[in-house]
């Protein structure tokens, strides 16, 4: 059995690492005598309650299972670390990018976003990419995607969004009018979408694409000089792309491709690599630029914007244990470390309410005791109990603040950056704000004549399974993009028509 991989192997190389097996215990360390057999009152009799080995076990074999994130919840981690190989001081004072060399250590996590924790790694979504670095300052979380926008700019809109990705109430099934009577609604969508169903919609495992922090954060240098930015995180092994047929016959014939390439990669010294840049944009441009620098649905053009290279993502230890490690792992793009601050991008901040809040209900209020979600920097507060609560509670220091007794005192020198904002209070429509002029730009200038036939088949594909008033508000969408990409949707519509292949026509 030469051929196996790493993967394959697992359990022989762990068997191979013991001189003999420990011996078993219950949970609370008791040395087990038969674990095959359980007590009896004779031999076919019933079964007794003293069968602590039986009932320890099953008791804690119910409740295995941890709530399955609502989204990304089909997932792959890895470890590495973060090197600086340039320096931005003169941007950011963040302990992490302090001088060219510095490596700090890092986990990530690779995730579809809207099946379940079984589905295939092979279907069109985007893919998750969250990094935690665990820096001198604590824990920053860079909570990204592989794409650099998203499909919506309030998150007011993001639960219902979701439902959308999800399945119908009745049939638990995906549902195209659901899917597109959204989509269609809400035309800021209509960029999102354009990268969704484009070839990087379906990424050949996690190793080949990029990653994108999405969102507008701001950098603050050691003097307290404020610079908005993007962080872009790109693929050292360039962007590879699965074509549909194959993705298609991968989902059923290996569900788990993209978990099985990661864990082989590394497990085989083949570490993936990005190289981490960011775009800067000062205060007084971000004034002056034609459409609002935190709408997640847009990006910063590279050519006003050009990407500034500074370091390097490198996974080279697969996780010792997948629950621990992985399912375990809690993100949160709260997680901001002195000299990284949020920007106003009102998705952005919208998230930094939910993960943690997420993860309190998932993995419970101490999570962040967990050794995956751990600080490596020291953590000293006035928090105190709760469930699970296992690192000693900060034994003997006093639980209150202020205190007279040397408990940990703030210091304002990692006081954020001070803004000054002003405006009426209100709910304000964000829905009509120039959500076309960039989907423009890209089906004219980025894509090729091959990339946008596959692009306008594989949305026409989907979108023939939707009613046809839907199907006709969804190309008015894409036309106002460019007249020519709703034109050729609408045109591969009226074949599948003819052909009988629209709902709208039985
Ligand atoms: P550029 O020509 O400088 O950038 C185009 C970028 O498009 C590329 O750098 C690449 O981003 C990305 N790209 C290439 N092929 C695809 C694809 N099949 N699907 C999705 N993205 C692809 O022009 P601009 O910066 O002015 O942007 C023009 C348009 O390009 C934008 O409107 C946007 O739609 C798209 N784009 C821009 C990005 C940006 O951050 N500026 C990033 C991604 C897309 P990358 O280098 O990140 O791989």
């Amino acid at each position: 059995m030469a051929n196996r991989t790493k993967a394959q192997r697992q359990l022989e190389e762990f068997s191979q690492q013991q001189s003999k097996p420990s011996e078993m215990t219950t949970s609370e360390g008791i040395p087990v005598d038969d674990k095959l057999n359980v007590i009896t009152v004779g031999a076919r009799g019933p079964l007794l309650m003293q069968d602590h080995v039986f009932i320890d076990e099953m008791a804690h074999f119910d409740r295995e299972r941890v709530p399955e994130r609502v989204v990304h919840a089909k997932g792959a981690g890895a470890f590495g670390y973060f090197e600086v190989t340039h320096d931005i001081t003169r941007y950011c004072k963040a302990k992490v990018f302090e001088k060219v060399g510095k490596r700090t250590p890092l986990a990530v996590r690779f995730s579809t976003v809207g099946g379940e924790s079984g589905s295939a790694d092979t279907v069109r979504d985007p893919r998750g990419f969250a990094v935690k670095l665990y820096t001198d300052d604590g824990i920053w979380d860079l909570v990204g995607n592989n794409t650099p926008i998203f499909f919506i700019r309030d998150p007011m809109l993001f639960p219902n969004f979701i439902h959308t990705q999800k399945r119908n109430p009745v049939t638990h099934l995906k549902d195209a009018d659901m899917f597109w009577d959204f989509i269609s609604l809400r035309p800021e969508t209509t960029h999102q979408v354009s990268f969704l169903f484009s070839d990087r919609g379906i990424p050949d495992g996690y190793r080949h694409m990029n990653g994108y922090g999405s969102h507008t954060f701001k950098m603050v240098n050691a003097k307290g000089s404020p610079i908005y930015c993007k962080f872009h995180y790109k693929t050292d092994l360039g962007i590879k792309n699965l074509p549909v047929d194959r993705a298609a016959q991968l989902a059923g014939s290996d569900p788990d491709y993209g978990i099985r390439d990661l864990y082989n990669a590394i497990a085989e010294g083949r570490f993936p690599s990005w190289t981490l840049y960011i775009q800067v944009m000062t205060f007084e441009q971000a004034e002056h630029f034609p459409f609002n620098p935190f709408d997640l649905t847009k990006i910063w053009p590279h050519s006003d914007f050009p990407l500034i290279p500074v370091g390097k993502f490198v996974l080279d230890r697969n996780p010792t244990n997948y629950f621990a490690e992985v399912e375990q792992i809690g993100f949160s793009p709260a997680n901001m470390v002195p000299g990284i601050e949020p920007s106003p991008d009102k998705m952005l901040q919208g998230r930094l309410f939910s993960y943690d809040d997420t993860h309190r209900h998932r993995i419970g209020p101490n999570f962040s005791q967990l050794l995956v979600n751990q600080s490596k920097s020291h953590v000293a507060n006035y928090q105190r109990d709760g469930p699970m609560c296992y690192d000693g509670n900060q034994h003997g220091a006093p639980n209150y603040y202020p205190n007279s007794f040397s408990g940990p005192q703030d210091n304002r020198k990692y006081a954020q950056s001070r803004y000054s904002v002003s405006g009426d209070v209100a709910r304000y429509n964000s829905a009509d704000e120039d959500n076309f002029t960039q989907v423009g730009d890209y089906w004219r200038k980025v894509l090729s004549e091959k990339e946008k036939q596959r692009l306008v088949e594989n949305i026409a594909g989907h979108l023939k399974d939707a009613l046809e008033f839907i199907q006709r508000r969804a190309v008015s969408n894409f036309s106002q993009a460019d007249p020519e990409y709703g034109r050729r949707i609408s045109e591969l519509l009226e074949e599948y028509r003819r052909e009988g292949k629209a709902p709208s026509s039985l």
